[in-house]
């Protein structure tokens, strides 16, 4: 399978400071990266030079098998982008600002209402944007940037300040997607929304991208390599993190056999424990 996107030996200087310090990656269809890391590590420099939007002082970005530098016009068509917070039209409706971009695409003006009731705003969609609550704003965005179903998106915290049925419906759109085959990077500080979305972890530090690996396998990797058993005990449900030595799993299989077991599971590290890890290292 070939990439979507190659970054290689990317970097970006301003002055004497270096933003971006040779960052490299490739990315596959139906992958979602999160580009997670501190505050000032460089991750809106790396999306803007993904974007198009800033050169890079030096490294190459190939999307689709094209270089971003001299193949820009035949790229951009099949991006789509969620960066700016909003660049909506505010005075139109949200049918209006989908129509535009459809005329802007070639995207026939039947994707709209299929798209906007997927988003749960077909019922609002006469109404003008200005009228909209920021997570409606945030639904219609993405819904812009998916129109012309881009086969790689860009999204800046996708659904951060959102309430939890706003977020789950940008999530539960986003998953679907990828499982379509599109591929997805996004920038998130909000740990929750990474662990929904994103099957790779980016992470970038003082530019340098210091990890980029499966979400599964970092969460092991940095996990405490306990089991946790949920089992019933003489005296009632009990919880206990076990090491995996040779007497405690004889104990759990022993509990397996007497059906005692409710609940079995490896102890993960959560995301934001490998995050102050990282940041640590
Ligand atoms: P945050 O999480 O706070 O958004 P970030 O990881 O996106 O941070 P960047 O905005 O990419 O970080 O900034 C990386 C470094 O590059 C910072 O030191 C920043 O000050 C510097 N920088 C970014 N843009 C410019 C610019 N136009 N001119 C000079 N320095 C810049």
């Amino acid at each position: 399978m070939e990439p979507i996107i190659t970054v290689n030996r990317l970097t970006k200087k301003y002055g004497d400071r270096i933003a971006v310090n040779d960052i490299s990656f490739s990315l596959y269809p139906g992958q979602v990266l999160g580009l997670l890391g501190p505050n000032g590590a460089g991750k809106t420099t790396t999306m803007r030079m993904l974007m198009g939007l800033s050169q890079p002082s030096s490294g190459s970005i190939t999307i689709f098998g094209h270089d971003i530098r001299t193949d820009a016009k035949l790229i951009h068509p099949r991006i789509g982008v969620v960066f700016e917070r909003s660049n909506l039209l505010e005075n139109l409706s949200a049918y209006q600002n989908l129509a535009l971009f459809c005329r802007l695409y070639g995207t026939p003006l039947s994707e709209i209402q299929p798209l906007l009731e997927r988003m749960d705003l077909w019922s609002r969609a006469q109404e003008p944007v200005k009228n909209f609550s920021k997570g409606m704003k945030q639904r219609l965005l993405i819904s812009r940037a998916l129109i012309h179903r881009p086969p790689l998106l860009f999204l800046d915290e996708p659904a951060s300040g959102l309430d939890p049925i706003s977020a789950k419906i940008i999530w539960d759109y986003l998953k679907e997607q990828a499982a379509h085959g599109t591929t997805i990077i996004l920038t998130s500080h909000d740990m929750v929304e990474v662990d929904e979305l994103c099957d790779m972890i980016g992470f970038i530090n003082q530019g340098h991208l210091i990890t980029f690996e499966r979400t599964s396998v970092l969460k092991s990797q940095y996990g405490q390599g306990t089991i946790r058993i949920t089992y019933q005990s003489e005296q009632g449900i009990a919880v206990e993190n076990l090491e995996p030595t040779p007497e405690n799993l004889q104990r759990i299989h022993s509990l397996y056999a007497e059906k005692r077991i409710i609940n079995l599971r490896s102890m993960e590290a959560s995301l934001a424990e490998i995050f102050q890890k990282l940041c640590e290292s």
